[in-house]
């Protein structure tokens, strides 16, 4: 495997992050092939048994097994890396797995976390439920007042980890503020920045330290395979990620790398184009909907802060009917084009009611705190014209009384 002959890292590395998305991290094999290579190997061999000990041994360059290397998940990490002009990326079997490696790879029993209120459901089951059970204390905050980090430090404060803007409620956290209290104490902020995406955000220029991917949903973006990755600088990933993952192996397999290489290559596109229809659907929504939480409209009490940070406003956003759980399924069950799916970040527009779905392995009670109440709904929007959107939301929202 190898770079494009006389490709200079210096050169490549200034490349601007459209151009990275296609060709960022690209390798070729002896064949020269265009498109990169599906390595389906598990192992590797060796010319002479040597070789094998010197791989082991770390003094010969190689790889020894795909749990801790692969040529196309390679690909695929360089790739992420450079998208979010990050000194490395480790990729892994799902979003989940990405953001599970993150925190217990640095935390022990003794150390605090706080963590945002309003998250994805499984990253709130971390905080909540596994973390504790292994004596790693958790606060909650509203994620939103960057003085309620401050707020929850104690003196074994390990790591702050939030996502921004939030699953479901669309709360957005003021990167600069909370990584500079990080910062000034020595804490590791972990920002799990799947709605976004390097192309929308990049929390590091911000001063995170870690990033972590659900590349489910905007990367690949087509809904078709599982993927993660976990970004830091190089000594982080050597030194604290990969000696838990190497063992532990929460490794993506190189099929799901490919695919997610190849939705890289049009993620700009379709990030920048799904925002666009988003502000539109958002907009006609607005007149029809009591309740609407988009970043890309004015009416969001963080719109200024969301549109300072990111390029666009992603494709996702919620939007809450008076008529409860009942009134809110009635518009999901009334759409003729948009899916009934709990996915997000694919082309095609789906919306899902949290309470009953995503966030229903959280208490009602913790719902209500996270502000995700029973008439809530959130809408992926896709690459379908935002104008059949608008006419299938129309009809259903009519259907339902609305
Ligand atoms: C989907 C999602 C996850 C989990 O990712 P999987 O790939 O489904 O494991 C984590 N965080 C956020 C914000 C998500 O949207």
């Amino acid at each position: 495997m190898k770079r494009k002959t006389g490709q200079d890292r210096s050169i490549t590395s200034q490349w601007r992050p459209a151009t990275q998305a296609v060709r960022g991290g690209t390798a070729r094999s002896e064949w020269g092939e265009t498109s990169e290579a599906l390595f389906l190997t598990s192992g590797y061999s060796y010319d002479r048994a040597a070789d094998a000990a010197a791989r082991f041994a770390g003094e010969q360059e190689g790889m020894t097994y795909s749990r801790l290397q692969n040529p196309t998940v390679e690909m695929l990490e360089q790739r992420i890396a450079l998208l979010e002009g990050a000194e490395s990326c480790r990729t892994m079997a799902s979003g989940m797995a990405a953001m599970t490696a993150a925190l217990l790879c640095q935390l022990q029993a003794g150390d605090h976390l706080v963590g945002g209120r309003a998250a994805f459901g499984s990253c709130r089951w971390l905080t909540d439920t596994l973390l504790p059970k292994f004596g790693i204390a958790t606060t909650v905050v509203d994620a939103r007042d960057p003085q309620a980090f401050l707020d929850a430090v104690r003196p074994e404060t390990k790591v702050f980890f939030f996502e921004t803007p939030a699953n479901p409620t669309m709360d957005v956290v003021d990167l600069a503020a909370v990584c500079a209290i990080a910062r000034e104490r020595g804490i590791t902020t972990v920002v799990d920045n799947a709605f976004a995406t390097p192309a929308l955000q990049r929390p590091m220029e911000y001063g995170a330290d870690v990033v972590a991917y659900s590349a489910t949903k905007m990367m690949d973006g087509q809904g078709r395979v599982l993927a993660g990755a976990v970004c830091g600088t190089r000594d982080w990933i050597d030194n604290t990620l990969l000696p838990f993952t190497r063992n532990t192996g929460p490794t993506l397999s190189p099929f799901n790398a490919w695919v997610v290489l190849k939705g890289l290559e049009t993620l700009d596109l379709r990030i920048r184009r799904q925002s666009e229809s988003s502000v539109a659907v958002g907009r006609f929504l607005e007149g029809r909907v009591p309740h609407i939480l988009h970043p890309g409209l004015p009416s969001h009490p963080q719109h200024a802060l969301a549109m300072r940070q990111m390029a666009a406003a992603g494709p996702i956003f919620a939007l809450a009917v008076d008529g409860g759980r009942e009134q809110a399924h009635a518009l999901l069950d009334a759409l003729e084009l948009i899916d009934i799916s709990n996915n997000i970040g694919d082309s095609r527009s789906l919306m899902t009611h949290p309470a009953s779905t995503t966030h229903a392995g959280v208490t009602a009670e913790k719902r209500e705190e996270m502000g995700i109440g029973e008439g809530m709904l959130r809408l992926n929007v896709g690459l379908e014209d935002p104008q059949d959107l608008i006419e299938d939301l129309d009809q259903a929202l009519t259907r339902a009384g609305l």
